[in-house]
């Protein structure tokens, strides 16, 4: 086995889980056991296509194969805490990452596509004040195969439902577990994985400019950016990381991103926000900022949690500020909540973060030791 394989070895159980390694790697993996790197497609088909964990059930590989991966290598999912459905058939995953920590993913069957909300982290640093998820704190980043392992799960457990469409909108910031977030991507985009269409695989961020800037060369996959503020004053506190890269950046990032990917349009999310940020004059500067652009808007109604400060914007005012957006030539979507009765909707993800280093951005960055 090649020694960076040997890096991603399984702490606990001493083998290398060979669940989200990048094709290449894989390959590397096999010529280190004196086999063809062909063998790698091979896997990949078993594991990605045919969602068949159990190396002995992978009748293409001889017996000696199987019985010698089974000895040095695993394909482990994280194991499953607790399952919940919703009355709207979405369905949430509780799965145990490890040392007290647990994530959720979703799914939300909808008449012509499934899709997966995935999350990338073990709480969040970025503490959007909003968001349920950002008050856990944060414990670490998931590996690989932790996060890939959500959609082979909800595959398996899914079949003969399809999963269509995936979203890293679960808990935590994708772009800051960047290195483990793009091979999962990578993955999903890759035929002989699991072959879904780059419009169909979307990265959500709160808005890490650089890391935009990079991925637009890596994968430029689908992005949506959660802008949820027109105005700087207002998105410093709603979305911290705004204190570092302001509204005129990260738009500036999203529009050379668009260039680079098939849709040329950028998704923004924005949280509708009782008497925060849903008036009238508010969609008026969010006119400004984004028309002429390649924009389109997803209004998210707030998903209420306990003790957050926030309630959601009444209905006239959702539909005020759709109106006001639309009226200005601008291609709007009002979010319906789904699985809100099982705490599944946007932001309502806490899974468990025990043990949670306390990062919390918007203090970090309001303390008298600013960064
Ligand atoms: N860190 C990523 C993914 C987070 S969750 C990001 O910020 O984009 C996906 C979306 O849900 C984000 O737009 C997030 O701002 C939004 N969200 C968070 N809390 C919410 C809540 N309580 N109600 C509605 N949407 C929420």
């Amino acid at each position: 086995m090649p020694a960076n394989a040997l890096t991603a070895a399984n702490a606990g159980s001493g083998k290398l889980n060979l669940l989200g390694l990048p094709s290449e790697r894989l390959a590397q993996f096999f010529e280190g056991l004196g086999e063809k790197p062909y063998r790698a497609r091979q896997i990949m088909r078993w594991v990605y296509q045919r969602h068949v964990l159990d190396f002995e059930d992978m009748t293409d590989l001889s017996i000696a194969l199987r019985q010698r991966l089974g000895g040095v290598a695993e394909l482990a999912v994280p194991p499953l805490l607790s399952e919940e459905r919703s009355a709207d058939g979405t369905r949430k995953w509780l799965l145990d990452v490890g040392a007290g920590q647990a994530v959720e993913s979703v799914f939300i069957p909808e008449p012509n596509r499934g899709t997966l909300c995935i999350s990338s982290q073990a709480g969040c640093a970025l503490d959007c004040s909003f968001c349920a998820t950002g008050r856990q704190g944060f414990n670490r980043n998931l590996t690989s195969a932790e996060i890939l392992g959500q959609v082979v799960y909800a595959r398996r457990q899914l079949e003969p439902a399809e999963v269509t469409n995936v979203v890293f909108m679960g808990m935590g910031e994708p772009l800051a577990n960047y290195r483990n977030v793009v091979p999962v991507v990578k993955l999903l985009l890759d035929d002989r994985a699991f072959g879904l269409s780059r419009r169909r695989v979307t990265i959500s961020t709160a808005g890490l400019v650089p890391q935009i800037r990079k991925l637009a060369d890596e994968c430029n996959t689908a992005l949506a950016v959660s802008l949820h503020a027109p105005t700087d004053d207002l998105r410093d506190e709603l979305v911290p990381i705004n204190r570092i890269h302001p509204i005129e950046e990260l738009l500036d990032a999203c529009w050379q991103y668009a260039e680079r990917i098939a849709s040329r349009q950028i998704t923004f999310e924005y949280v509708l926000l009782d008497r925060v940020n849903d008036d009238v004059a508010q969609a008026r500067q969010l006119v400004k900022l984004l028309r002429g652009r390649p924009a389109k808007v997803n209004l998210i109604p707030f998903n209420p949690f306990r003790n957050s400060g926030f309630a959601c914007s009444a209905p006239e005012a959702i539909d005020r500020f759709w109106q006001t957006l639309r009226a200005a030539g601008i291609v709007a979507t009002i979010r319906r909540p789904r699985g809100d009765d099982i705490a599944a909707a946007c932001g309502q993800l806490a899974g468990r973060v025990s043990d949670r280093r306390r990062v919390r951005l918007g203090e970090k960055l309001s303390g008298a030791d600013n960064l």
